[in-house]
């Protein structure tokens, strides 16, 4: 496909640009993903709590496409946090997946006040020499989580997936995932579709390259080089999201929207978020 893929720091190669199928129910994200795969997405991010790795399953499966051109990353969930409750969880997740591997293995949340993220990631590290995850990396991890992880462990998460859009661009921790060779990865790429995508801005710039505002966002990720899980279930729209190859902003454009920064967050805070 056209997308594409950025080499994260264990070796292992990622599509930039991927599809999200958080509040997709099961029965239903087996046709979006099928969707997705003919549209020429090949990375598909989901979680155990989205409740439809069985029927993201069942679209791999049904594809044809060979495993190992697939990128499929699950997530750990919050209650499932601790050494051998991980260890279970993954098994879980897998027998759902109907895979082998898993590309990506994820910690949802940090969940600080558990105080449970650094035995969470030891057991993630055995998964990962089993061979059953090609990668493993974490999600929602704050500054200072990151940093008591890194100094506490051993492998180096290759990703840390959060919450990033022009209204919330997370300059701190994309310089310390720079300092230490880890991707960033950005969830609610397009702010949800809630107002962002009406940003005057945003609008502007799409008209000047004959664009959706949704097209912009997405270049914007892109030429910041984070990782982009863009979620739809309307098959226009999923091809239009990944139709960002064709064109560039400018130093224009990108002064523009470096400016609608306002830390506008859409998800909870996860310095404090400790629903399990
Ligand atoms: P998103 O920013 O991808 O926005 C999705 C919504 O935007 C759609 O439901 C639709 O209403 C709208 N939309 C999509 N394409 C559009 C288009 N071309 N034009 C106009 N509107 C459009 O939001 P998201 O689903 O929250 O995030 C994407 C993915 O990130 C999720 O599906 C999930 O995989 C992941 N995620 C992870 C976490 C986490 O804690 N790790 C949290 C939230 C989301």
């Amino acid at each position: 496909s056209k997308v594409p893929s950025i080499t994260l720091n264990n070796g292992v190669a990622m599509p930039q640009l991927g599809f999200g199928v958080w509040q997709v129910p099961d029965d239903e994200a087996t046709k979006a993903v099928a969707t997705a795969l003919e549209a020429g997405y090949r990375s598909i991010d989901t979680a155990a709590i989205y409740g439809n790795e069985e029927g993201t399953g069942k679209a791999l499966a049904a594809s044809g496409i060979a495993r190992e051109e697939l990128f499929v990353t699950t997530k750990l969930w919050n209650s499932e946090q601790g050494h051998d409750s991980t260890l279970k969880a993954f098994d879980t997740s897998l027998a759902k997946l109907g895979l082998d591997y898993v590309d990506l293995y994820l910690i949802h949340w940090p969940l600080p006040s558990k105080d449970l993220y650094v035995d969470t990631y030891k057991a993630f590290e055995k998964i990962y020499e089993s061979g059953r995850a090609k990668a493993i990396g974490v999600s929602n991890f704050t500054v200072e989580t990151m940093e008591r992880l890194l100094g506490e462990t051993s492998v180096v998460p290759v990703i840390n997936q959060i919450e990033l859009h022009p209204q919330l661009q997370q300059a701190e921790l994309r310089a310390l995932h720079a300092k230490h060779g880890i991707a960033t990865e950005a969830w609610s790429p397009l702010g949800q579709g809630k107002g962002l995508l009406e940003v005057p801005t945003i609008v502007a710039i799409a008209q000047k390259h004959g664009r959706t505002p949704a097209q912009v966002v997405l270049r914007w990720h892109l030429q910041l080089g984070n990782v982009v899980i863009p979620k739809s279930v309307t098959p226009s729209r999923i091809a239009e999201n990944i139709d960002v190859f064709g064109f560039e902003l400018d130093a224009e454009d990108l002064g523009a929207l470096a400016a609608l920064d306002e830390g506008k967050r859409l998800g909870p805070d996860p310095a404090v978020f400790d629903v399990a």
